[in-house]
């Protein structure tokens, strides 16, 4: 039997089934022609050094913005540069917006990219000159090669490739600080709020399951955090005289935590919700990849069931990131009569965080060992974000990843979070929002030698252009 990908790899022309109408073949071929103008583009943005933390208001992110809206406006968008204005009224990053309106009765879609890149702390540790684009083997090198200046070719790249024939209105944003935790863009976006309006919004800022195998980003966790402080004594007695019948506050907020675990260390607490991979599992994880990506000892055994992406991307999970105790240096023989812990709680995509809250803090309070004094003080919350798996967004954003790479799309999760995607989503409640992006996993976004494939990078922007074209039906 001859696979989608022997077809592609035979030079066999397939025809999308989203649409066709839709010449893929043609689509493939201009993106294929102007490639070397995107790879000129992504080396010229390389260039800028657009760090937003070394100030977002900075003349090098204005150059930057300048740059980005100058290359979206020669393939027909109506771009221009505005500043947000930061939560306490300072001056904010430099905003490229723009739009071209073909119908007012199409679809419109909203395309996010990012244009301010992470610092380079150690240039030592790069292989390459950091901002100067070096191309080895299929592999392009450049701080935000992949993360974002890779979204915003995909961008660009698609609406070259369609031209005249785009088929949906295009409104664009691409942000002067993602990297900072976009402190204005939501503010902004919410006060212009009928000018970003959307039917599906495309953030091209994640990635594939590989170089080769592309990929949706179907969910992102969400996150609570909160404080439990532990109390058994009014004040600390010494350890040899009273202890036995008294334990520590240490050693209780230990058999505490230890309590919301079952025997697989998995998290047992009543209401804490968990779910399996939105749009179901076409392949798990690697556990070796995973052991050696995160350094794991090797006697360590994994915890929890399921599958491994469940756990990672949709099952919740309870991190202590801080607990108050005397350093090891510093200690002395008594028993602490208290102590405070920090729980940083990432929870299953669809579950509201403030939920998961109260159902933490309700198990906690109600599960203190020995009678011990337990207080919960809630902290900061962060909506988790599921992908509509049964969407027509979804559905042809899925075939023409397939289209593009000529093999099927393998849906892959976030365990962390992308904040202002659940915000997007909150603000346009009935816009479908697709995440797509260059990256695959040896991208190094964030680290050094990052890099983005050119292959890939190719087959998105066939498979951005396809989308758009089915989009437009
Ligand atoms: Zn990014």
């Amino acid at each position: 039997m001859t696979s989608v990908n022997d077809q592609y790899r035979n030079g066999a022309r397939t025809r999308s089934h989203a649409d066709p109408d839709v010449d893929s073949g043609e689509i493939r071929a201009r993106v294929h022609a102007d490639f070397p103008r995107t790879v000129d583009m992504l080396s010229r943005k390389i260039a800028l050094k657009s760090i937003s933390s070394q100030g977002i208001a900075g003349a090098h992110m204005r150059a930057s913005a300048d740059f980005v809206a100058e290359q979206l406006r020669e393939v027909g968008i109506d771009t221009q540069v505005v500043q947000s204005t930061n939560p306490d009224g300072t001056d904010g990053a430099y905003e490229v917006v723009g739009s071209r309106i073909v119908d007012p009765q199409a679809p419109t879609i909203l395309l996010y990219a990012h244009h301010d890149v992470q610092p380079v702390p150690d240039p030592a540790q790069w292989s390459t000159d950091p901002f100067v684009a070096t191309t080895v083997g299929d592999r392009l090198f450049g701080r935000g090669s992949c993360d974002d200046a890779g979204g915003i070719a995909i961008h660009r790249g698609a609406l070259h490739a369609l031209g005249d024939e785009l088929p949906v209105n295009i409104k664009v944003f691409i942000e002067g600080e993602e990297e900072m935790g976009s402190p204005s863009f939501i503010p902004f976006i919410e006060a212009h709020r009928e000018q970003f309006a959307a039917d599906v919004i495309i953030v091209a800022d994640s990635g594939n399951w590989a170089p080769d195998v592309p990929s949706l980003t179907t969910s992102l966790r969400g996150n609570t955090t909160m404080d439990v402080t532990v109390k058994v004594l009014e004040h600390p007695v010494h350890s040899g005289q009273y202890g036995g019948p008294i334990l520590d506050a240490h050693t209780l907020a230990a058999m505490l935590v230890a309590s919301m675990y079952d025997e697989h260390g998995e998290l047992a607490v009543p209401g804490l919700q968990s779910q399996e991979p939105v749009g179901g599992l076409q392949r798990d994880l690697d556990e070796n990849s995973v052991r050696r990506d995160a350094a794991v000892v090797d006697s360590y055994r994994l915890a929890g069931t399921g599958s491994l992406a469940a756990r990672l991307w949709t099952q919740p999970s309870a991190t202590v990131i801080g607990i108050d105790a005397p350093a090891v240096d510093d200690s002395f023989n008594v028993i602490a009569n208290q102590t405070r812990i920090r729980l940083s709680v990432r929870t299953a995509p669809g579950q509201r965080p403030e939920e998961a809250q109260r159902a933490l803090r309700e198990f906690l309070t109600t599960h203190a060992p020995f009678g011990a004094q337990v207080e919960v003080t809630p902290l900061d919350n962060g909506m988790g974000w599921a992908m509509d798996p049964d969407a027509e967004a979804t559905k042809d954003a899925t075939e023409a990843l397939r289209e593009a790479y000529g093999v099927d799309p393998v849906n892959k999760g976030e365990g962390g979070s992308i904040p202002f995607i659940p915000e997007l989503q909150r603000i346009f409640p009935k816009a479908q929002v697709l995440v797509t992006g260059p990256e695959d996993p040896i991208s190094n976004a964030h680290s050094p030698n990052e890099s983005v494939s050119l292959s890939g990078l190719r087959n998105d922007i066939v498979a951005e252009a396809l989308l758009l074209r089915a989009l437009g039906r």
